[in-house]
């Protein structure tokens, strides 16, 4: 068996990053530029938004925080993204998800440009990324995509299982899976909570794909041997042994999966890494892009 090191390989994507925006910065050109926009207090999206802005400070890409009250209202939030679509040293707009209650989400995402979307939440975005076209991707899903890659896993012609069907990792991971493209051109099935008995469909995969949200829920049992695993969930279970009291936990029982995988990713240390490394990669093909950079 053959653990996924999404920790080493996300490491090797920032640096690759960080050698290219180096050799902008001696050539005296303008460096790309990345804004999140955080709304309210959650102290998990104040994490995040922090982690992605060091991230970018690391490899050379300049980053702004634009930290807003709870109760900014829809209109004023709007007026700021405007300001970014139209700021030519900010090539890359991240809004921090999810917003408070009286702001339409979908709305905000619909109003970025969408050569800013370094998200790929954009309806211009997924459109493109369901038709084949270059685009900009959902971190997540392309992120999976590079890992398949990059431990050069055969997916042409084999059976991927996607389990879940959100907007921010099913869905975008089970159409990239499909694309005839390098990293995927599978047979593709997605399952969802109205799938009866999963193992059925789980049994069957040749590379399986937990986006859940249910702690360890993909058992031994439930999939065959030689299987590659890609387990997406991110689940607190407590855990008095250790002083903070849980620990994280991925979809997938990974002491009885991966007796029986071929290829697995932990958790910690698999898909989540690359999130943050593919935002960064996002955004420095938004500024090739805008600037006109090959
Ligand atoms: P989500 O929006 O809650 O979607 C969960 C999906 O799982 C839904 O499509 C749901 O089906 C399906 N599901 C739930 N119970 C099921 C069951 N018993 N059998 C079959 N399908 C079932 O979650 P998400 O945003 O996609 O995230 C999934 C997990 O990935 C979470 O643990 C999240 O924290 C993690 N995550 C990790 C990263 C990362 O960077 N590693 C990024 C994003 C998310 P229905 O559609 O029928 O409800």
């Amino acid at each position: 068996m053959t653990l996924i090191d999404g920790k080493k390989t996300a490491l090797e994507i920032r640096e690759e990053l960080k050698k290219e925006i180096d050799s902008l910065k001696i050539a005296g050109r303008k460096l790309p530029g990345l804004v999140t926009i955080l709304v309210g207090d959650d102290p998990a999206s104040g994490m995040y938004v922090r982690s992605k802005n060091k991230a970018c400070a690391e490899i050379g890409i300049f980053s702004k925080i634009e930290k807003l009250d709870e109760n900014t209202s829809q209109a004023d939030l709007l007026k700021l993204i405007e300001s970014y679509n139209k700021n030519e040293n900010i090539h890359g707009i991240l809004v921090q998800l999810p917003l408070p209650k009286h702001i339409d989400e979908d709305r905000i995402i619909q109003n970025i440009n969408p050569l800013k979307d370094v998200d790929g939440f954009h309806p211009i975005s997924v459109g493109n990324m369901v038709i084949g076209n270059k685009t900009l991707y959902p971190c997540t899903p392309y992120g999976i995509i590079e890992l398949l890659r990059r431990y050069k896993i055969d997916t042409k012609g084999k059976h991927a299982v996607v389990v879940g069907r959100s907007n921010i990792v099913g869905k975008p991971i089970a159409n990239m899976m499909l694309q005839k493209k390098d990293g995927a051109n599978s047979i593709v099935t997605v399952c969802h909570s109205a799938a009866g008995d999963l193992s059925v469909y789980t049994k069957t995969a040749d590379i399986l794909i937990a986006a859940i949200g249910r702690a360890n829920f993909i058992k031994g049992d439930m999939v065959k041997n030689g299987v590659v695993v890609i387990d997406v969930g991110i689940n607190r279970v407590e855990d008095p042994s250790v002083s903070k009291g849980y620990k994280v936990v991925g979809d997938v029982d990974f002491d009885e999966v991966s007796k029986k995988a071929s290829y697995i990713t932990p958790v910690p240390g698999g898909v989540g890494p690359m999130t943050i490394a593919m935002l960064l990669k996002n955004n420095f093909e938004a500024y090739k892009r805008i600037e006109k950079i090959d």
